[in-house]
């Protein structure tokens, strides 16, 4: 078994991942920086988008598991104290009555950015948002080619189904299971008066629908691919769809959607 450990960078984190390393070795694991099976986050979700962001252009190919060393995480299901209970499962040496390890794999959110300088695609694993950096954004949105609204506002966000629990749900957007295809746009304090006016509601899109937004004037703006930040000033327009590849979770054990919504946010 081929693995990458990425931590958080905080002292419990990279104990955690040392302690790792010691017990991976001992079940005859290979670490491998470059093309690892596995790739094991410890610290948050943020830390899951980091991995996710490392490993970009293999992620057919690796499967990812979350540690979490602070409150449960969405993309991170084992606990500190759990880490040699995870290793023995990694290795094939779960007790009797262990779950055989399932791949659950969610989607993904595919942008292409064309500025006039050129057209760059990304990947986000949470969400993509685009801002006015000094100034109110203005902003046509069309659904399928077809104009759907003149935005302005400070900003418009699009969430991926397991994104919907971070950013997007501040903006009042809802939870979506994160198995199911679709991207999610919601706004960010959008303008509406007798003059202007947006949809003022989170839109979800199925995945055989794509979302165009262009730049209506000269404007800075700010761009969010999951924690990544780009500026700009010469945007012409982004483009948005359920990316064609998924990203895996290798599961050892059941981690329920509604179980992690209700811990994080009602208990
Ligand atoms: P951060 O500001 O350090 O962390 C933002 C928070 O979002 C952390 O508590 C993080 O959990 C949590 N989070 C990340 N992904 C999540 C998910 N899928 N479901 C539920 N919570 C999630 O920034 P960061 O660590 O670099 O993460 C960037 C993310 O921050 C962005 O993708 C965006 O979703 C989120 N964000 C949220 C807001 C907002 O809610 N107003 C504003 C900006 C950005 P951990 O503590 O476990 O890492």
């Amino acid at each position: 078994m081929r693995y990458y450990v990425l931590d958080r960078g905080d002292s419990l984190s990279v104990e955690l991942a040392e302690q790792f390393h010691k017990l991976a070795g001992e079940h005859g694991f290979e670490l491998d920086a470059k093309s690892p099976e596995i790739v094991v986050s410890i610290g948050g979700d943020g830390t899951m988008l980091h991995a996710f962001h490392t490993f970009i252009d293999r992620i057919p190919s690796i499967a990812f598991v979350g540690v979490h060393t602070g409150h449960l995480g969405f993309y991170a299901d084992w606990k500190a104290d759990e880490l040699p209970e995870l290793v023995s499962l990694m290795g094939g040496k779960g007790g009797p009555g262990t779950m055989k390890p399932r791949i659950v794999n969610y989607p993904l959110l595919e942008v292409e950015i064309t500025k006039k300088s050129g057209t760059l695609s990304y990947i986000c694993l949470n969400e993509f948002t685009l801002k006015g950096t000094d100034g109110t954004l203005v902003a046509q949105v069309d659904i399928n080619d077809q104009m759907f609204e003149m935005f302005r506002g400070d900003g418009i966000c699009i969430s991926t189904p397991s994104g919907s629990t971070a950013y997007n749900k501040s903006l009042g957007g809802a939870m979506l299971h994160p198995t199911i295809e679709a991207l999610q746009i919601s706004e960010i304090a959008s303008i509406n008066n007798r003059v202007f006016r947006t949809m003022g509601s989170a839109l979800v899109l199925p995945k055989h629908h794509h979302c165009d937004i262009y730049s209506r004037k000269e404007q800075n703006l700010t761009i969010t691919l999951d924690h990544i930040s780009l500026h700009l000033n010469d945007l012409l327009s982004v483009k948005c769809r359920v990316a064609r590849q998924k990203i895996s979770f290798v599961r050892y054990r059941p981690f329920p959607f509604w179980e992690r919504v209700r811990n994080a946010f009602l208990d």
